[in-house]
């Protein structure tokens, strides 16, 4: 049985959170997209974590944890983070990885930042992980896949042709130094010591996992909004962000994925530009941030001032929609406990016209927010472990939520830890 666990919104949703409760009930956890340019925040008995590349199964002693063929594999990164769980007293988790996914270098870093410095005020607001031409050498066919590490002769030939190509937008674009392509022959040879513990055919392995009735779990990371596709192009990220990339990303039949855990926030927040019809400013936004997630609502990875709004239903049910939601996990309500009203975001108008539909980007760009107000519970609903004793105005706001997203809320989050969840069927 396969369960996704993605992000309706921008991304920072509480899916870490999420899937490190339901990994204890799982065997296999799987990342299939992205790499280390977001984070996911879990709080256990270890302690509090961000973790960047590693899914957040790692904690459990009875799970494998995957990094799929769809992932970008900053191989150095990994190892660093395998170690800093080991050395906060975390068991060595028991961690696979693809030997078709493909190796984010030190270049792609390099080139991220550069692009970002030259694009100046026009930038994409990238965490400069490398991400977006990590992606674009995969497509390119100019990316170095883990299986490839093994193959001395095939690397020296790739690493000449590679720098070639490099080398032209360095000294001609970026004025910048050079690469030699021997250094890279050793760095990649230095990568293949460090990964080959862990290379593995996965795709094989969730296939017979898959017909033993294992219970896996795929994990997402960003959501909906930064899909390249689906979402608000070009303030994206460079891979898919949908639970239907599952399948690609770790290399299992689309069919598997039964259950899509649509992880949605009780209010919005969002890192990086682009178009945030519900977002607020000033004073309403920096009590909001302040108060927001676990310790204020600043990124896992870059720990820039995330921007936030209030929760915008146009936005996130088209987000669960185009995940193809079957259950609803509704995060961080207990933040919204200090006020006396809570605005909603049920509609945009553009040009003088009201809409309930999530638009392309340039009519996003105009889009303004239709408000709505619901009275506040003015408490604090941790702790909280049934539905039936949130308070009223508390259950209100879950159910408008769940009319105007159109997709059924099956739990409710009430705080960071592992234990502060409210299961609704
Ligand atoms: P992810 O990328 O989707 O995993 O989200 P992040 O981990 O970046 O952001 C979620 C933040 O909210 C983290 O700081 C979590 O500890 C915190 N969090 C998750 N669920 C809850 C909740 O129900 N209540 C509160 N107060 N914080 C939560």
């Amino acid at each position: 049985m396969v369960r996704a666990i993605v992000g309706a919104n921008w991304g920072d949703e509480g899916k870490g959170k999420i899937t490190d409760m339901l990994a204890k009930e799982s065997d296999i956890i799987i990342r299939f997209q992205g790499g280390s340019n977001a984070g996911h925040t879990i709080i256990n008995d270890y302690g509090k974590f961000a973790l960047h590349l590693l899914p957040s199964g790692v904690f459990y002693q009875h799970t494998t944890s995957i990094i799929g063929n769809g992932v970008a594999l900053n191989i150095p990164y990994l190892i660093k983070e395998i170690q800093s769980l080991v050395d906060r007293g975390v068991p060595k988790p028991h961690i696979l990885v693809s030997d078709r996914a493909q190796i984010l270098m030190p270049y792609h870093v390099l080139f991220d930042t550069y692009e970002e410095a030259r694009l100046a005020g026009k930038a994409f607001g990238s965490t400069k992980s490398g991400i977006a031409p990590f992606y674009s050498d995969k497509y390119a066919k100019i990316g170095f896949q883990v299986s490839e590490l093994f193959d001395d002769a095939l690397i020296r030939e790739k690493a000449y042709t590679v720098c070639e190509k490099k080398n032209v937008l360095l000294e001609h674009l970026y004025h910048k130094p050079l690469l030699d392509p021997e250094e890279l022959i050793k760095e990649l040879q230095e990568y293949r010591d460090m990964i080959a513990p862990y290379v593995c055919d996965t795709s094989a392995y969730l296939y017979d996992a898959i017909k033993a009735g294992k219970k896996i779990l795929l994990e997402g990371q960003l959501g909906s909004l930064k899909d390249p596709d689906h979402g608000i192009y070009p303030m994206v990220t460079s891979s898919s962000t949908l639970a239907a990339y599952g399948a690609i990303g770790a290399g299992i039949p689309p069919y598997e994925i039964k259950d899509i855990t649509t992880v949605v926030k009780a209010y919005s927040s969002a890192v990086g530009a682009g178009a945030f019809v519900s977002e607020i400013f000033g004073d309403e936004a920096e009590e909001l941030r302040h108060r927001g997630g676990d310790g204020g609502e600043y990124g896992a990875t870059t720990g820039r001032p995330r921007r936030v709004g209030w929760f915008d239903a146009v936005a996130t049910r088209y987000g669960c929609r185009i995940q193809g939601t079957t259950e609803v996990a509704f995060t961080v309500l207990d933040v919204l406990g200090y006020l006396d009203e809570i605005p909603v975001c049920v509609g945009y108008e553009i040009d003088g016209e009201v809409t309930r539909d999530f638009p392309t980007t340039a009519r996003l760009e105009k889009a303004k927010p239709v408000l709505t107000k619901l009275p506040g519970w003015k408490c604090n609903i941790r702790g909280i472990k049934k539905y039936e004793d949130l308070p009223e105005n508390c259950r209100k706001y879950i159910e408008f939520v769940e009319k105007e997203i159109e997709a059924p809320i099956a739990m409710v989050s009430n705080g960071p830890g592992r234990e502060d969840i409210i299961m609704r069927k």
